[in-house]
């Protein structure tokens, strides 16, 4: 399988041979045609098996397509992920790979001012990469709005979980619109982390590395 066969757009092909990417990962062969088709998916993937570019992809091929219908402003994807290292790689790979899409996204985080955030923010963003403590507080704080999202990550669940983010994720769920697509990762799937992904997924695509 190479990346040609996977049916994407060439602002995207062309940046994925800047950045010299030939053949998927085993992942990003599998996950890619599904959130292409619009299907929830549950991924149980580590850190390094290309889980990144498996959402951020099909994520930035739907918004292209979307935006050449002509779509509304406002914040169509939100990923969410448990550390600042996490949340600026994810912006690093939406950057690269979303290059020649025209698409804007910004990564948010705690443990810096937020005024160059939220500046960020009030120029208008398609794509939300975030911690979910700095995006509780920007919500709250009336600069972020979700009811114009389509596509929600999760990102390294079992993580957030360890760090004690579930009280958070909890607040932010009923924030966003009932009907969206979800991607939902996880390393491990103990029971815990099951339920919570019951919770956010609808008849999900399943795909283990
Ligand atoms: P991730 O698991 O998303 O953190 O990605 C791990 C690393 O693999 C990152 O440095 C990516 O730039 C790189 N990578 C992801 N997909 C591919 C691919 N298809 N070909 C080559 N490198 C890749």
């Amino acid at each position: 399988m190479t990346f040609e066969q996977l049916q994407l757009i060439e602002p995207i092909r062309k940046a994925l041979r800047e950045e010299g990417y030939t053949i998927p990962t085993p992942i990003q062969a599998e996950a890619i045609p599904y959130v292409l088709d619009g299907y929830d998916l549950l991924g149980c993937a580590q850190t390094g098996t290309g889980k990144t570019a498996a959402f951020s992809i099909p994520i930035l091929q739907n918004l292209y397509n979307e935006r050449q219908n002509g779509f509304a402003r406002g914040i169509k994807a939100l990923i969410l992920t448990p550390t600042r290292e996490l949340a600026i790689q994810i912006g690093e790979s939406f950057a690269a790979y979303g290059k020649y899409t025209k698409l804007k996204h910004t990564v948010i985080f705690g443990g810096v001012g937020q005024k160059p955030q939220t500046d960020a923010l009030q120029r208008g963003v398609d794509i939300l990469i975030a911690t979910p403590g700095r995006l509780l507080d920007l919500i709250n704080q009336g600069f972020i709005n979700l009811k114009t999202l389509d596509y929600f990550v999760l990102d390294e669940a079992d993580r957030m979980l360890d760090m004690g983010f579930i009280h958070d994720i909890k607040r932010i769920l009923p924030l966003l619109p009932k009907k969206r697509q979800s991607l939902f990762f996880s390393a491990t799937m103990p029971p815990e982390i099951e339920r919570l992904a019951g919770t956010i997924l609808v008849e999900p695509k399943k795909v283990e590395v």
